[in-house]
């Protein structure tokens, strides 16, 4: 299940490039504009919007880990999803996304649905009917977010892409929860890859932003082109800092994936939890799936707890190590409530057909020394089950 890329374009991205002072790790270029050798002669560089080398070292090293032909940083993954929409659609185009989606695509889908700009059809990826279904909305594009935030659903990338080629629409994937290490949709027929890079790439928590990976040159120009139109590209000090933490990314993510396995192994059997999503117990409906499409299962892994709301309340009241808090990724060890936190856009209807309920926490497994992680988890468990017992 190890990862079959070479980590080394990551590792040394822009090391050893600097001509002028021969610093080791490339300089940050804040420089908002560049100047033209004479008039009519730019540089390879202009204008920081449109282009900037601190943000296309970035880009590089991305792109090669997801084997694209190009990447586009932008700002935050919100804006890498805007970017592809704005980019890919013409008005009244179709498409079909994951009725389970994290809650941030699925309020953007929605807001630009209820503007009539294009059709969004949410569709269950993980049923058997997904190809005839896919075949009734003839989508023009086909987003995919597998595994899914924060239901852990795993969607068959190699089938759904094939049926999408099929149809004549383009195949996107949201990649943030496995990165380029645990999985690489491109190789499995998608066109187009994109991340918060918010989450693991940059991996410290002290970074907003997102990035758009195209499998072909054409795409990656036009990616490239509308990201500078729409003005939705990255800042160059937060390049350089996610330059810095994608050198780490093989190292905290073969942490992040052994700590979130062993914490599941040791809680799966509590009393306190209802049910239990992670791709990664055969007992999870697409575990062979996952174990055919990935290289690893990830670190992100969500429970329900028996005793509903006032049971998340006993759990989350009293932890130690893991930081109720949006989000995902970073080393340290979060837990979110999905229903009044990430997903708290989406509608109580939406959330029932998604299936999140309000007994689900998400958890983000940092890499803390496991045993302490599994000791603040159980802890709160044992005062979820109070909750339970004196109902
Ligand atoms: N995609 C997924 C799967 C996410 O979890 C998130 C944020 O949580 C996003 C996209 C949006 O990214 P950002 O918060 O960087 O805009």
């Amino acid at each position: 299940m190890s990862s079959p890329i070479s980590v080394t374009p990551a590792i040394r991205a822009g090391l050893d490039s600097d001509q002028q002072f021969g610093s080791v790790v490339p300089p940050l270029y804040l420089s908002t504009n560049f100047t033209f050798r004479e008039l009519g002669s730019p540089r390879e560089f202009d204008y920081t919007r449109s282009g900037n080398p601190t943000r296309a070292c970035l880009a590089d090293a991305i792109a090669h880990l997801e084997g694209g032909a190009g990447a586009t940083i932008t700002a935050t993954g919100m804006g890498a999803i805007t970017l592809v929409l704005l980019a890919q659609l013409q008005p009244g185009d179709r498409v079909a996304y994951p009725h389970d989606c994290y809650g941030g695509s699925w309020r953007l889908f929605e807001e630009l649905r209820a503007r009539h700009h294009f059709e969004f059809f949410p569709v269950d990826f993980t049923a058997p009917n997904v190809h005839e279904e896919l075949g009734h909305i003839r989508p023009k594009l086909v987003w995919i977010e597998s595994p899914s935030n924060p239901l852990l659903r795993i969607t068959d990338i190699r089938t759904v892409s094939a049926t999408a080629k099929r149809l004549g629409a383009t195949v996107v994937v949201d990649n943030t929860f496995l990165t380029p290490l645990g999985q690489l949709p491109l190789a499995l027929g998608a066109d187009v890859v994109v991340h918060s890079v918010t989450k693991y790439l940059n991996g410290h928590s002290d970074v907003v932003q997102g990035a758009v990976i195209a499998k072909t040159v054409r795409l990656a120009e036009q990616l490239d082109y509308w990201a500078n139109v729409l003005g939705l590209t990255a800042s160059p000090i937060d390049s350089h800092l996610v330059l810095r933490g994608l050198r780490t990314l093989e190292l905290r993510f073969a942490r992040h994936q052994a700590n979130a396995q062993q914490l599941v192994d040791a809680i799966a059997s509590h009393p306190a939890i209802a049910k239990m999503h992670f791709p990664g117990l055969s007992t999870h409906p697409e575990h062979s799936l996952a174990q055919s499409q990935q290289h690893g299962f990830g670190a992100v892994f969500s429970i329900e707890l028996r005793g509903g709301e006032a049971a998340v309340q006993a759990f989350t009241q009293g932890l130690q190590l893991f930081s109720l808090a949006e989000s995902l990724g970073g080393t340290e060890s979060l837990v979110a409530h999905p229903a009044t936190m990430t997903h708290a856009s989406m509608t109580p209807e939406a959330q029932a057909t998604a299936g999140i309920t309000p007994g689900l926490l998400r958890f983000s497994v940092g890499i803390d020394p496991v045993h302490e992680l599994i000791a603040d988890v159980r802890n709160g468990l044992a005062r979820a089950d109070e909750v339970v017992a004196a109902v």
